[in-house]
């Protein structure tokens, strides 16, 4: 790993900043502080003037003054054991020194003017001493379990980095204090996958080395800001970032934050590389309070994470506002479409490249309150995310299985029947039972199902998701890597999944004729899917010369715009009779 240069200081101001979060100010009790120590002069030097022989009267009864000294003495004992008590460290020198302070006179009267009346004041002196020293270590021991606690309440248990807690207080200190700060939202991409796949230690190791390297970062002060590093719980953390003159500033150190992620981590002889999605928002321009940045912020930090795009920094910004209520409508009508049952499905033609039906995708559509179709790239990731994906799945699974059936029946079809089914459903215990069940049900042979599995989304639980493969593949059911390209598989991955066909999805198929690279690109896809023995099927093919040009470079099969779109399926029933 790269060496860093700690720069001296900032580990203070982090000290500092959970220090002031649980230990309160003391400037008040100064005062009392120097009042107990002057009581204890005066009661010394009033104890030794009352060593006289003078009286004084009260109801004319002659009283001496020598009878007040066990009183003044007691006094000052108390005001010593007080000291030390309300004022820790401070108070138990403070009290040692008043105490040594008066030793040498005791010395002088006992040894030099041989008076030896003073023996039993030294005993006690004796004996406040050992008294203080017990408070003393007494206090010690509260101190240190004090720290403890403090420890355990504002520091994250697993990464050992600041937590909520004192993500939380240090905000709504800056904000107190109306300083200019930005609040970032971090989460790690694709950390789910991690935890399914190699397990929580596994997992819990990736986190504890993430946060690690970035309080390290933090305490470098190489990002250029002072920044804070605090962990919210799971995969998330929240950075706050102060001294900045400009947006700028705030975008380079964060863009630090994430190169020290860059370098693979190591655990237990596997390789991890970690990326993580980041949204901020300012104080106090975006919002003034506490609640609505944590809410801008986590809005933008979710934004970028859906664009999966190249780029995993987005500051917040009001349209932002717009899309999340969008998606929250969305949500809703998710539920109400099921509840209504009013999902329906539409069905896309695949055809090899004679132009013969070799099956239809079934595509799930749901429509707004105007009757406008929603798109599905909008509402499958809202009920991926809100966990009704099984649902609608389940929805458009059922129904394009029981009209799929009926057409078996009726014409002796031997075409396919696709469905996507999203990873979180696929990993369902009961998904295996499910499959059956339909397949029974509806009297469709296992081989003329095919199941699309999203290769990208695949990744983040890898072992589940191949367990449930294997056992579809033993029942008959063929299966799809959908949208291939798009992810991160690399070779070893591919040959493990017993696919039949590969989807190279429509992204690479529109760049394909631009340039001679993405030709190359599509055609080098097209070969490995031949060398792992699977048909290779190219989505949204809308021109002749993207067809073509398939067909130059071994195309197996086509799905696009150009031979047909998705369909109602009284269309898609017209297709097999013509
Ligand atoms: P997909 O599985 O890759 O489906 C292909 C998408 O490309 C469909 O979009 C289809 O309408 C579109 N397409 C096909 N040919 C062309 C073309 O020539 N030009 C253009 N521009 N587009 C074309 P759609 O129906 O919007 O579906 C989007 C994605 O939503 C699907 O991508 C699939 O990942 C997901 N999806 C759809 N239905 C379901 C479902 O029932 N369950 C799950 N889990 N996901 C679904
Ligand atoms: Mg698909
Ligand atoms: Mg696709």
């Amino acid at each position: 790993m790269k060496k860093h240069i700690i720069f001296p200081g900032r580990h203070e101001i982090i000290e500092k900043t959970l220090k002031s979060l649980t230990i309160k100010k003391r400037t008040h009790r100064i005062f009392f502080y120097l009042f107990l120590v002057l009581f204890f002069v005066g009661a010394y030097f009033t104890r030794r003037a009352t060593g006289s022989s003078e009286v004084f009267i009260i109801n004319r009864q002659p009283i001496p003054f020598a009878s007040l000294t066990g009183i003044f003495s007691i006094l000052s004992n108390l005001s010593l054991i007080l000291i030390v008590v309300l004022f820790g460290k401070t108070g138990f020198l403070t009290s040692m020194a008043l105490l040594l302070w008066q030793t040498p006179r005791l010395f002088f009267i006992i040894f030099k003017m041989k008076n030896y009346a003073v023996l039993p004041g030294i005993g006690t002196t004796i004996f406040v001493t050992l008294v203080i020293i017990l408070l003393h270590l007494n206090n010690l021991q509260i101190e240190k379990y004090q720290t403890k606690l403090r420890n355990l309440a504002v520091i994250d248990s697993l990464t050992e980095i600041p937590n909520r807690l004192a993500c939380v207080e240090l905000l709504n200190k800056l904000i107190k204090n109306h300083e200019k700060f930005a609040v970032v939202m971090i989460d790690l991409n694709n950390f789910k996958g991690i935890n399914d796949t190699m397990g929580h230690k596994a997992g819990n190791d990736v986190l504890v080395e993430v946060a690690s390297r970035w309080k390290l970062a933090v305490d470098s002060g190489l990002s250029g800001t002072v920044d804070f590093i605090t962990r919210q719980g799971g995969d998330e953390f929240t950075l706050i970032i102060r001294n900045y003159n400009s947006e700028e500033d705030i975008l380079k150190s964060i863009s630090y934050y994430e190169s020290v992620l860059e370098q693979r981590i190591v655990i237990r002889g596997k390789d991890y590389f970690i990326t993580a999605s980041f949204g901020y928002a300012e104080f106090p321009t975006d919002a003034d309070n506490f609640d609505t940045l944590f809410a801008y912020s986590d809005m933008a930090m979710y934004q970028i994470k859906r664009e999966r795009s190249s780029n995993h920094i987005l500051h917040f910004t009001p349209e932002l506002l717009k899309i999340s209520e969008y998606n929250t409508e969305l949500e809703r009508r998710i539920r109400t479409a099921l509840l209504q049952n009013t999902i329906y499905f539409k069905l896309q033609p695949q055809y090899d490249m004679s132009h013969n039906l070799r099956g239809f995708e079934a595509l799930a559509r749901m429509n707004d309150t105007e009757n406008n179709v929603i798109n599905p790239d909008d509402f499958i990731p809202i009920a991926e995310k809100i966990g009704l994906i099984d649902s609608v799945d389940h929805f458009v699974f059922e129904n394009s299985a029981k009209f799929f059936g009926d057409l078996i029946k009726k014409t002796g079809t031997d075409i396919t029947l696709s469905i996507n089914i999203s990873v979180r459903h696929l990993i369902n215990d009961d998904f295996i039972a499910e499959v059956q069940s339909i397949l029974n049900t509806y009297g469709i042979p296992a081989k003329q199902l095919e199941i699309e599995i999203t290769e990208s989304i695949m990744l983040d639980s890898e072992d589940k998701s191949l367990e449930r493969i294997n056992e579809l593949k033993k029942m008959g059911i063929k299966i799809a890597i959908d949208d291939f390209g798009t992810g991160y598989s690399s070779l070893s991955y591919l040959t493990r999944i017993p696919a039949d066909l590969l989807k190279i999805d429509k992204s690479f198929i529109n760049k394909m004729n631009s340039s001679e690279s993405s030709k190359q690109y599509v055609a080098t896809i097209i070969s490995i899917g031949h060398t792992m023995k699977f048909d290779v099927i190219s989505e949204g093919v809308e021109k002749e010369e993207q067809l073509e040009t398939l067909r130059s470079i071994g195309c197996d099969l086509i799905q696009g715009y150009l031979w047909g779109r998705p369909m109602m399926p009284e269309d898609a029933a017209k297709l097999i009779t013509k």
